[in-house]
C-alpha cells in the first residue's frame, strides 16, 4: 500500500487522489486540508453520517461478542465463587456461547451488505 507524502499515513490506492506534481502520493484526507481537490472529489473520505452509518453496523457486528467476553471476564473474576448466581450466569454465558457462532454467521451476509451499501462507488481511473 503506497504511503502519503503528506502525514506519511499508509491506506489502500483508492484513498489517494490522481495527478502529477503536488498531487502525487497525497491521500484525500491531505488533498482536502491543502486545497488541492474539494470534497466533492474525494469519494472515499466518509462524512460524518456515512461514519455513523458504518460505525453503528460495525458495533451490532461485535457488539455481541464484546458483551460475552466481558461477561466471561467478569465471571472469572467474581462471580466464579459466588453461590447460587455463579451457576446461573455460568448457564447464560454458556448457552451465548454456544449461540454466539451461529448468529454470526446468519448475519454475515446482512453485514456484508450493510457495508457495501456505506461505502461510496468509487472508479479506479486507469493506470491507478
Ligand atoms: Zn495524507
Amino acid at each position: 500500500m503506497p504511503l502519503c507524502r503528506s502525514c506519511n499515513g499508509t491506506y489502500p490506492r483508492e484513498h489517494f487522489i490522481h495527478g502529477n506534481g503536488p498531487r502525487t502520493q497525497i491521500c484525500g484526507r491531505c488533498g482536502i486540508e491543502q486545497g488541492l481537490i474539494s470534497k466533492d472529489e474525494a469519494p472515499l473520505l466518509f462524512d460524518d453520517a456515512l461514519v455513523a452509518a458504518r460505525l453503528s453496523t460495525v458495533s451490532r457486528r461485535w457488539g455481541p461478542t464484546i458483551t460475552l467476553l466481558l461477561g466471561w471476564s467478569l465471571w472469572i473474576s467474581v462471580l466464579s465463587g459466588v453461590k447460587p448466581w455463579g451457576a446461573y450466569v455460568l448457564a447464560l454465558l454458556g448457552l451465548a456461547t454456544l449461540l454466539l457462532p451461529a448468529q454470526l454467521l446468519f448475519y454475515r451476509a446482512k453485514y456484508a451488505g450493510d457495508m457495501a451499501r456505506l461505502t461510496p462507488a468509487h472508479d479506479r481511473p486507469k493506470g491507478h
